[in-house]
């Protein structure tokens, strides 16, 4: 790609490191043969990308193992990041001397506590023979630069590993869809990340392909959201070009973002954008209801691809059942909930009344009569 097109740069928190504002995920290696990896490898390096990273799980190891291979001889410039979903000193340990094997490398630049989902599971990595402890002793042999942190539940347990552990880096999840029913990420995540200097890198930047009809849309959209580098699972030539002309272009404006989200065909006139104009117990309500299944099951009519996209990716997340304790510990009122969204004008001609219907069918997990 000519020099035009190269990939923006950012300084990464405050590890010290400049890194392309795209990242290659590793997750989609697994899905492709060597010799594809070593396109897609090589036209990320040629369109200046820089940060690559990957998880000892994904595969068993093949996507390490693909990309070390692919790798040997051009290692420099690259800052490279794998994870282990090991919580304890040991086990962590030999999954990075098994992820450096894999990747042919003496040295990765961070290492993830990868898919932590529970505080127990924070308190194991943290509490006596810990995982933390392994790879504070690795950083202190120079196995490792940095420690990382990812998760799939919601915020709070990010918020918790940021103050409690020494991280340089997290991996969390960043597009226009989540963005609506997980506000907190943009709001209580990234901020504190900033505060303690902690690098943002955000993946599912196409809500796992789910918004895939305007790539570019979603691309700058997650771009301006306040992440550092955008992790994209990349499983071919055509994937790279064209996510790099999308960041080449900068992130959209604020009125670009508003437009996107009227105009977002995957938000439709179902997702609710938490605008304001329903009430505060409302707009908690269809957040939950995200919680269940990203708000993805309408019970609208949908082309038979899009409907098995729906149904692949509406638990991706598994959080149904945390959104349904939240529900019962809150103490709702039901039938003023569907009171007021009865009298909804909303501005993106969602039916609020039936929304507000499903969403709670979903919460109590019952069925409205007219399903
Ligand atoms: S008016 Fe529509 S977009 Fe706004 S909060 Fe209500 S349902 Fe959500």
């Amino acid at each position: 790609m000519e020099a035009q097109h190269q990939l923006p740069q950012i300084e990464l928190g405050a590890t010290g490191f400049t890194v392309s504002r795209l990242g290659l995920g590793g997750f989609h290696q697994v899905e492709i043969s060597s010799e594809i990896v070593d396109q897609v490898v090589t036209a990320f390096i040629e369109v200046g990308g820089t940060y690559i990273e990957t998880a000892r799980s994904y595969g068993r190891g093949a996507s390490e193992d693909k990309l070390g291979r692919v790798l040997a001889g051009r290692r420099d410039g690259i800052v490279l990041a794998s994870k282990s979903g090991a919580r304890d000193a040991d086990g962590i340990r030999r999954d990075l001397d098994a992820s450096l094997k894999a990747l042919r490398t003496d040295h990765i630049e961070f290492y993830f506590f990868h898919g932590v989902n529970t505080l127990q599971e924070l308190d194991s990595i943290i509490g006596p023979d810990g995982a933390m402890t392994g790879l504070l002793k690795a950083r202190e042999e120079g196995l490792i630069t940095g420690l990382g942190f990812s998760s799939h539940r919601p915020p709070l347990l990010y918020l918790e590993a940021i103050r409690r552990l020494p991280l340089s880096v997290i991996l969390i999840w960043d597009n226009y869809l989540e963005e609506q029913y997980v506000p907190e990420i943009q709001r209580e995540v990234y901020p504190l990340a900033r505060e303690k200097g902690v690098g943002i890198t955000a993946m599912k930047p196409l809500a796992d392909g789910f918004l895939y009809r305007e790539p570019e849309l979603a691309l700058r959209y997650a771009l301006g959201s306040g992440s550092e580098v955008l992790i994209c699972g990349m499983n071919r030539v055509e994937h790279v070009q064209q996510a790099a002309r999308a960041l080449v272009k900068g992130p959209l404006d604020a009125e670009a973002r508003q437009a996107a989200l009227h105009r977002a065909p995957e938000l439709g006139t179902y997702v609710c954008r938490q605008c304001g104009v329903c009430s505060k117990a409302l707009m908690a309500l269809f957040r939950l209801e995200g919680y269940v299944d990203r708000q993805m099951i309408d019970f609208l009519p949908h082309d038979p691809a899009d409907y098995a996209l729906r149904l692949r990716l509406a638990n991706w997340f598994d959080l149904g059942e945390i959104a349904r304790e939240r529900f019962l510990e809150m103490d709702w009122d039901q039938g003023a909930l569907q009171t007021e969204a009865a009298t909804i004008a909303c501005p993106y001609g969602i039916d609020v009344g039936r929304k507000a219907a499903l969403a709670l069918a979903k919460l109590r997990d019952d069925k409205p009569a007219y399903l």
